[in-house]
């Protein structure tokens, strides 16, 4: 059985090529082949249709193909489904999935929400704002910290509509687990089990569009995505089908920890954002927290980003998870500011979200704020990202390891009795 999401438009058509039924004698065999190709394209843009705008399952309730086809693709294809273990929503809109695979893995995607497109909106979480923290600006949060906001303070239980948000970020996986042992991170305690097929990243998309309208991709969910360089391309080229889900090449950012071959044969398969988990300014401090170092280093991955092949008015983000005492000092920070010079980028700053499986310690709210001012007063954009869904345990690889379905779950055998809420410590997207 051939899924759905496991092909392109053209792979599509290829596949129902044989089945079209062109008209007229006079035909020559050119002109024959040639009908018959844009008949089969029309039958994948109409079927695109029904799966990834209409979300229809049923090849049945296809009603605009013919009989024969319905009856052909009912026998010989698949609209793939993910089954839904668990969900949880957090009290900032941050929703939360575990997905069950078909051979029993577990991989994890959440829908992060962030800047709100109408007064009610802002009305509606500015009730949720709790403890009078001092703000820290974001790109993603900026409406919001306008309204006085901090997501981190929430404390009623009212929940969000998500038609109120602007921007719906679906945070997706690209493995089930990750070999690249990064030592801040909870899912690369828990190693790797595989790769995900494209149908396996597509639906992730496609389940979370089912619940809410998803506006931007990012792959900072479980895995490294450029270990699975060529599903993870092929499910961007099928995401960007105007026929299918319809995102622009700005809306899907793939996010890596330095695999610097991986990096230019990306630039060369599709052209989506990228995103660089830098996390350190030094090649000795960077080779303890991330061992993807000792191959590639920092001059390496940096030359990688310098031939990356950039749009206009397109930029790198460089991702930096702040470890309090480790990589957070100024003169971190001074480090930064050079090695990132002639690079078009900007700095994501991700204070550290505290979690049993790591030693580190977040920072301050003033040293981060001093870290940003540091950048920004040397006009580098550079924006610090809140940390969301911390009461639905909203890191990568925190779900997993509550509900003791990733491996290395035995290393946290406590979080298996903790019930599907509790207080999180990892924000999520810390991953890679
Ligand atoms: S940070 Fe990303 S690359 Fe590193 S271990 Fe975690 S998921 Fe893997």
């Amino acid at each position: 059985m051939i899924y759905i999401q496991s092909l392109t438009k053209s792979e599509l058509a290829d596949l129902l090529l044989p089945l079209s039924r062109v008209k007229g004698r006079d035909l020559d065999e050119e002109e024959f082949a040639k009908k018959a190709k844009k008949q089969a394209a029309y039958r994948a843009q109409q079927i695109f249709h029904w799966v990834y705008q209409r979300f229809v399952t049923d090849f049945e309730q296809m009603s605009d193909l013919s009989k024969d086809l319905r009856a052909w693709l009912v026998l010989n294809v698949e609209v793939y489904r993910l089954t839904e273990r668990v969900s949880n929503q957090a009290l900032d809109g941050t929703h939360k999935f575990l997905w069950t695979l078909h051979d029993q893995k577990t991989i994890e995607s959440v829908i992060i929400p962030a800047a709100l497109q109408e007064k009610g909106g802002k009305d509606a979480i500015a009730r949720l704002s709790g403890q009078d923290l001092a703000p820290i600006e974001t790109d993603e949060e900026e409406e919001l910290m306008q309204a006085g906001v901090r997501f981190s303070g929430a404390k009623t239980e009212e929940k969000v509509d998500s038609a109120k948000w602007k921007r719906l970020t679906a945070c997706i996986s690209s493995q089930v687990g990750c070999a690249m042992a990064c030592k801040f991170c909870l899912t690369g305690i828990q190693g790797i089990d595989r790769s995900l097929e494209t149908h396996e990243i597509v639906t992730q998309v496609l389940e979370l569009r089912r619940r809410s309208p998803i506006t931007n991709i990012v792959f900072m969910g479980m895995g490294e995505p450029l270990k699975n360089l060529p599903n993870v391309a092929k499910a961007c080229q099928i995401m960007l089908d105007q026929d299918g889900m319809s995102f622009s090449k700005r809306k899907i950012t793939i996010s890596t920890s330095g695999l610097v071959p991986q990096i230019e044969e990306l630039g060369r398969l599709v052209d989506v954002s990228l995103a660089i988990s830098l996390n350190a300014t030094t090649d000795e401090q960077r080779s303890e927290i991330m061992p993807v170092n000792r191959k590639w280093n920092i001059e390496m991955l940096l030359n990688a980003c310098r031939n990356y092949p950039l749009g206009p008015h397109r930029r790198i983000t460089f991702e930096y998870v702040m470890l309090k005492g480790f990589n957070d000092s100024m003169e971190d920070a001074a480090r930064l500011v050079k090695l990132t010079r002639g690079i078009p980028s900007k700095i994501n700053l991700i204070p550290f979200n505290e979690h049993s499986g790591a030693d580190y310690k977040r920072p301050t709210d003033e040293r981060v704020k001093e870290f940003q001012s540091y950048l920004t007063e040397r006009k580098i954009t550079a924006t610090v990202r809140i940390s969301r869904g911390r009461d639905i345990s909203a890191a990568c690889g925190q779900l997993r390891s509550i509900f003791g379905t990733a491996r290395g779950t035995e290393k946290h055998k406590d979080w298996k009795e903790l019930p599907v809420i509790q207080p999180g410590h990892v924000s999520s997207g810390q991953g890679a």
